[in-house]
């Protein structure tokens, strides 16, 4: 009989390329838990990258991806269609007043709202966007220029001009950097990828008076912490501090691909026919999955959830995190967290998964979770047993390494 595993590990082996390293096969969801192969069940704390913050396979999306599928899957945006404008609605209505590009990708989003950005300053002889030291924006070629990891260029130069960086959380660096060339500054409220690193309030509302002052754009990419995962459908809404555009994808959809970007309403003209365009972009099928998700926000009480389980898991790895020297913070917001350690994560990440519960690393040293909005108390009482466990055995293999 054939073994799935080990066909799936030798078809990955001569025919996908070889950009990720994945050695687990997942067969299947079902809200927190994921089943392999072999049919062991694991308790989901990544939510693939913060993708199904509704949990694996929600009814409500699933029966919107169903009924859609047997009526429309896609038609150009050269027409309209019925499911994608509903969307726009409900993403301007929930948050700040404006207007939505859809795309399918993360990347894709941040690309177009630097192009945005570009075509507004051009207009007044400006094209630098200034991003953040650890940021990540995505590995177009563009992206990867704004992204503030110069390990993640590195073979692939010419970089792309337009793009410099500052550090993150640091005001006068900004000030300093900002000419009068600057036509917009692009940062994530909660750093992910460069360990789950928040912005400081006080910061932001000087970024956004600086803008203000000097007529530069506040670009915001709420890729991984928007869409509910610290607490508010939108990462600005947890600041109060309103930026001029935002980008948006993983989670919106639930594990379709879509991206978006909002424009707030006096720059809804920037972007005009014929200037910017995508042939999936808010395809019916994936907008009808995301307006499932918007109605899980206003129905389910997910962002409630949300900061509930998330104050309760904080406070509660702190007090697991303890005894522990090489656990030096906890640190996030509302569902996305970060356990930092003082060496790599990775260890303490493969052994949690060991113990059956699926987490992430961000930077080197930073332990990522980032759970389903929809958990409960249980899940994360399971996930602290498996996490004070996995630290215990860390300790101990950190001892046995000292002797
Ligand atoms: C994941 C991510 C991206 C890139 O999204 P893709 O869909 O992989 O292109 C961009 N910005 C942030 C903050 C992300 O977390």
């Amino acid at each position: 009989m054939e073994n799935l595993y080990e066909t799936t590990v030798e078809r990955y082996r001569n025919y996908v390329m070889p950009t990720y390293a994945p050695k687990i096969l997942f067969t299947r969801g079902q809200g927190t838990r994921l089943w392999d192969a072999d049919n062991r069940e694991y308790l989901d704390f990544a939510s693939g990258i913060s993708v199904c913050n509704l949990g694996h396979c929600n009814p409500r999306v699933t029966e919107a991806i169903r009924e859609q599928a047997g009526k429309l899957v896609h038609v150009s945006n050269l027409y309209m269609n019925e499911m994608m404008p509903r969307l726009a609605e409900k993403l301007i209505t929930s948050g700040m007043d404006g207007v939505v590009f859809f795309c399918n990708s993360g990347a894709e989003a941040n690309e177009g709202m630097s192009k945005f950005a570009r075509k507004y300053g051009n207009a007044t002889g400006r094209n630098e966007i200034i991003s953040m030291d650890n940021s990540f924006h995505g590995r177009t070629l563009a992206t990867l220029a704004e992204t503030g990891r110069a390990k993640y260029r590195k073979g692939f130069e010419p970089e792309v001009p337009g793009f410099k960086q500052v550090p993150f959380n640091n005001f006068a660096a900004l000030e300093a950097a900002v000419s009068a060339n600057t036509c917009a500054i692009l940062l994530e409220p909660v750093q992910g990828e460069g360990g789950i690193l928040p912005a400081d309030a006080e910061y932001l509302k000087k970024v956004r008076a600086l803008c203000d002052e000097k007529d530069i754009l506040l670009l915001f990419d709420e890729v991984q912490c928007g869409m509910g995962r610290i607490g508010t459908r939108f990462a600005w809404q947890s600041f109060g501090v309103e930026p001029d555009a935002l980008s948006m994808a993983k989670a919106i959809a639930n594990g379709l691909p879509m991206g978006a970007f909002i424009v707030k309403r006096k720059y809804a003209d920037v972007l005009k026919v014929g200037m910017h365009a995508s042939t999936f972009g808010g395809t019916p099928l994936v907008s009808a999955a995301a307006l499932a998700v918007q109605q899980a926000f206003d129905e389910d009480g997910v962002l409630e959830n949300c900061r509930i389980q998330g104050d309760y898991l904080r406070a509660k790895l702190v007090e697991i995190g303890k005894p522990y020297s090489f656990v030096k913070t906890v640190r996030g917001m509302g569902l996305m967290i970060g356990v930092v350690l003082d060496r790599e994560a990775a260890t303490l990440a493969g052994i949690l998964l060991k113990h059956n519960l699926v987490v992430l690393t961000a930077g080197e040293t930073v332990l990522r979770l980032l759970p389903p909005l929809t958990i409960t108390r249980a899940d994360a009482d399971e996930a602290l047993e498996k996490i004070a466990a996995g630290l215990a055995e860390l300790d101990r293999m950190i001892r046995e390494e000292q002797k």
